[in-house]
């Protein structure tokens, strides 16, 4: 048999009774003969003592602007006791198991400290340890420079350290175990109608994850995709069966066409400001390139973009608002930015070319009296900015307006 990952989220590692759940998930696989590859996340969530959360506040009541680099060797220590932990609990149970940081597993990065990308993934170690009939346990959201500097990968990417690892052992299965019962139309703290997917495809759930849904990290499906190695979201608290992610329809799925319904889901991103510049002659094109330019050489990434004659509206993370308002003052731009705002999505594989779908997700906004700052859409989302204070409303109307519900 060949080699699974499971990797076990912040909340499925955080006491006794989880991490006993999550040695009973382990030695199932175990026992039907799979080679596990068991990748976990910092324990708990925010508040909780070892929560990455908590460390990273540590680091800031030393200095609220503390470096990069060093904020990653704080970071780092959340996995690491957590993987200690997970690796005795697993040893207590009569499990041969054996804990690796990210660079000990092999995962080289850049060394973009708080956000590294993967470079390569080298698997001999894991390989041999699997030979020896060990169970590597390794530290999600990890890897380390050639020079072995510390990095991490970006908040929630124990994903893509099982995804990597997944990869680069050409592992039959992923399996990300969390606290719901797998990947829903909506998320269930705020839809509580909200109905569990047995299948979705790569494609639709990388869009869910890029606009806000957190149960899965995009890059993680991102690389799946590449090797089409299929992705199983399932609860460490439960014995349901989870979401398949793959491009590959099961027969016995409940659902119609994985890739063609108009809407698989809504979410949210919150924590965005949008800006606003007018332009004094209404055709220059040469002031929109120079304000682009500019967002782009301060790193300010941009998005939900509209360019009219006489004025450019986009969004920005809140916490650069500031900083892109003054760059754009710089160039003598009349500036207006709008704090609080979220965007809200319908994402559908299907939703492409559909007559109808605009006016739906307009008239679900309107019959409760929620203004639109925006609007965007792609071939498989139509989002809207929003003021934030109407997202919980926004999402559960349109949950509805699209039949999402069970
Ligand atoms: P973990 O620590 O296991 O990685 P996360 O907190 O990162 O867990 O992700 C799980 C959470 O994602 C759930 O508790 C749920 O509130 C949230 N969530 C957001 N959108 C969705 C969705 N569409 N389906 C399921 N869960 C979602
Ligand atoms: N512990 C990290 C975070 O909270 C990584 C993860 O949980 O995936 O972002
Ligand atoms: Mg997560």
């Amino acid at each position: 048999m060949g080699i699974i990952v499971q990797k076990f989220g912040g909340t499925s590692v955080a006491t006794p009774e989880c991490r006993d759940l999550v040695v009973a998930k382990i030695k199932t696989a175990h026992d039907k003969g799979f080679n596990p590859v068991v990748v976990v996340s910092a324990m708990g969530r925010k508040g909780e003592s070892y929560a990455t959360d908590t460390l990273i506040d540590l680091a800031r009541t030393a200095y609220k602007d503390i470096a990069s680099r060093e904020l990653d060797q704080i970071l780092y220590c959340g996995e690491m006791i957590s993987a200690v932990i997970m690796t005795g609990t697993l040893q207590a149970a009569g499990l041969d198991a054996i804990m690796l940081t990210g660079g000990q597993a092999g995962i080289i990065t850049d060394n973009n400290f708080t956000n590294a990308r993967i470079l390569k993934v080298d698997p001999s170690r894991i390989l041999s340890l699997l030979r020896m009939g060990k169970i590597p346990v390794v530290c999600g959201f990890q890897g380390a420079t050639i020079d072995y500097e510390f990095t991490t990968l970006g908040r929630g990417g124990s994903d893509t350290t099982a995804a990597a690892l997944g990869s680069a052992l050409d592992a039959e299965m992923i399996e990300i175990y969390t606290d719901v019962d797998g990947i829903m139309t909506a998320d269930p703290r705020i839809v509580s109608t909200a109905k569990i997917l047995d299948c979705i495809s790569y494609g639709e759930v990388c869009q869910l994850a890029h606009q806000g849904a957190k149960v899965i990290h995009p890059r993680a499906v991102e690389i799946a995709m590449q090797k089409n190695i299929p992705l199983l979201v399932k609860s460490t608290f439960s014995d349901e069966p989870g979401t398949l992610i793959t491009n590959i329809v099961p027969e016995d799925t409940t659902e119609s066409n994985v890739n063609d319904r108009v809407a698989t889901g809504v979410t949210y991103l919150a924590n965005i400001a949008q800006i606003k510049v007018n332009l004094h002659d209404s055709l220059n094109n040469i002031a929109s390139f120079n304000i682009f330019k500019s967002m782009a050489n301060n790193g300010i990434s941009v998005d939900l973009i509209n360019v009219h004659p006489g004025q450019i509206m986009f969004t920005v993370s809140e916490e650069l608002a500031d900083k892109a308002a003054a760059q754009l003052r710089e160039f003598g731009c009349d500036v207006q930015t709008t704090l609080d705002c979220a965007k809200v999505s319908v994402v559908g594989g299907g939703i492409n070319g559909v007559p109808g779908v605009m006016a739906s997700f307009i008239e679900a906004l309107s019959i409760n009296n929620i203004p639109i700052l925006q609007t965007v859409d792609s071939h498989t989302s139509i989002s809207v900015l929003i003021k934030k204070s109407f997202v919980h409303l926004a999402v559960t109307a349109l949950h509805e307006k699209f039949n999402l519900s069970c």
